[in-house]
C-alpha cells in the first residue's frame, strides 16, 4: 500500500489502493465487508445477495428462485456492490490493479488510486442498463468509478448528457455531483485487466457478480446497451443464466443490432448493441457522436415508453 495522497476533489487522503471505509466517494464497503478469495467465494456469495434480496422482498429462496420477480432492495445492491469492491478471487488481475494504483501514470503520480474492483454504479432501480468490459488502468482503477477518468468516459457521459440519461457531460472522478437518470453502468469482468484483455477463467470467476446484479437489477430495467462485443455476450451469459430466453439464432453483436431477450419471468428487454467508445473507435471515426447517441436516444425512448 502506498502512502496517504490527497483526493483530487475532496483533498482527503487515502491509501493505494483505496482502504474499504476510509471516506471515498460512494464506496460502501467497510473493513468488515466480506472478501471474496477464490471464485467459489464468489460464487457463494454473490448466490446469498439473490437470496438475500429475496428475503428482503418477503419472497422465498433458494437461490434465485425469486430473482428477477420484484425491484431490488436497495440496501441488498449496496451489500453486493461492498463485496464485489473488496473481491481478491483473481490473483493475476488483483496483482495488476494493486501494482498500477501503487506505480501510477506519471500525469496522476500526486493521486491516490482506487485500485480496487470498481462496482456498478447509477440508480439501483434502472430503466436503462449499460453492459461494459472492464474497468481501464488509469481511469476506473484510479478513479473507483466506471468510465471515470480517461477519454472512453468523456465520449459515454457526453452522449448520455445530450440524450437525457447523465446530469453532466463530464466524468473526472468520483465525487465530482454527476449523477445518472434511472440508468446504472456495469462491467463483465470488475478488475482492469492487463491489455484490456481477461482470461476466460477471469471472465468466468467474474461472471456470478454480474448474473447477481443482473437478478436484482433486471425487473425495472427496460433496455440494455452494450458497449462492445464482450458485454454483449456477456449480458447474454447471464441472461441464459438466470432462465432467460435468447432468440435463436443467437443474437449477433454489431454497432445498432437490437434483440429482444425474454426475461423468466416472461418479460420483455431490449439488448442494443454500440462500438465501444475506446480511442482505437472514436479516433478512427469507427464510432462517431451521431452514433452513440442514437444507440442511446434509442435506449432512453424505450425506457420512457
Ligand atoms: Fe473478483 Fe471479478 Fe476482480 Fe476477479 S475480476 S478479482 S472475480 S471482482
Amino acid at each position: 500500500m502506498s502512502e496517504p495522497l490527497p483526493h483530487p476533489l475532496l483533498g482527503g487522503r487515502f491509501a493505494s489502493p483505496v482502504e474499504p471505509g476510509s471516506g471515498w466517494p460512494d464506496d460502501v464497503a467497510t473493513p468488515a465487508t466480506p472478501v471474496a478469495r477464490d471464485p467459489a467465494d464468489v460464487e457463494r456469495q454473490a448466490a446469498d445477495a439473490v437470496a438475500a434480496d429475496a428475503l428482503a422482498a418477503g419472497a422465498h429462496p433458494p437461490g434465485a428462485l425469486a430473482a428477477g420477480a420484484h425491484p431490488a432492495d436497495a440496501a441488498s445492491l449496496a451489500d453486493l456492490t461492498a463485496q464485489i469492491s473488496v473481491c481478491r478471487a483473481c490473483p493475476r488481475l488483483v496483482e495488476w490493479r494493486e501494482t498500477v494504483a501503487h506505480d501510477k501514470r506519471r500525469s496522476f503520480a500526486g493521486e491516490p488510486y482506487w485500485g480496487r474492483p470498481v462496482p456498478g454504479w447509477g440508480s439501483d432501480r434502472p430503466r436503462v442498463l449499460i453492459v461494459g468490459l472492464a474497468p481501464a488502468a488509469h481511469g476506473g482503477n484510479r478513479t473507483g468509478r466506471m468510465f471515470t477518468g480517461d477519454r472512453s468516459g468523456l465520449w459515454l457521459y457526453g452522449a448520455m448528457n445530450r440524450v437525457g440519461l447523465a446530469a453532466t457531460d463530464g466524468s473526472e472522478h468520483a465525487g465530482d455531483g454527476q449523477r445518472l437518470t434511472a440508468t446504472r453502468i456495469v462491467a463483465a469482468v470488475r478488475c482492469a485487466p492487463p491489455d484490456n484483455r481477461p482470461t476466460t477463467a477471469e471472465r468466468d470467476s467474474c461472471a456470478p457478480w454480474l448474473r447477481a446484479e443482473l437478478a436484482l437489477v433486471l425487473p425495472t430495467v427496460r433496455a440494455v446497451v452494450a458497449l462492445g462485443s464482450y458485454g454483449f455476450d456477456a449480458f447474454l451469459r447471464g441472461m441464459r443464466a438466470l432462465g432467460g430466453r435468447v432468440p435463436s439464432p443467437r443474437p449477433r453483436f454489431t454497432h445498432g443490432v437490437e434483440a429482444a431477450i425474454e426475461t423468466a419471468d416472461g418479460r420483455s428487454v431490449t439488448l442494443l448493441a454500440s462500438f465501444h467508445p475506446s480511442q482505437q473507435n472514436t479516433f478512427t471515426g469507427r464510432l462517431t457522436e451521431d452514433m452513440l447517441d442514437a444507440v442511446l436516444a434509442r435506449a432512453r425512448s424505450l425506457a420512457d415508453a
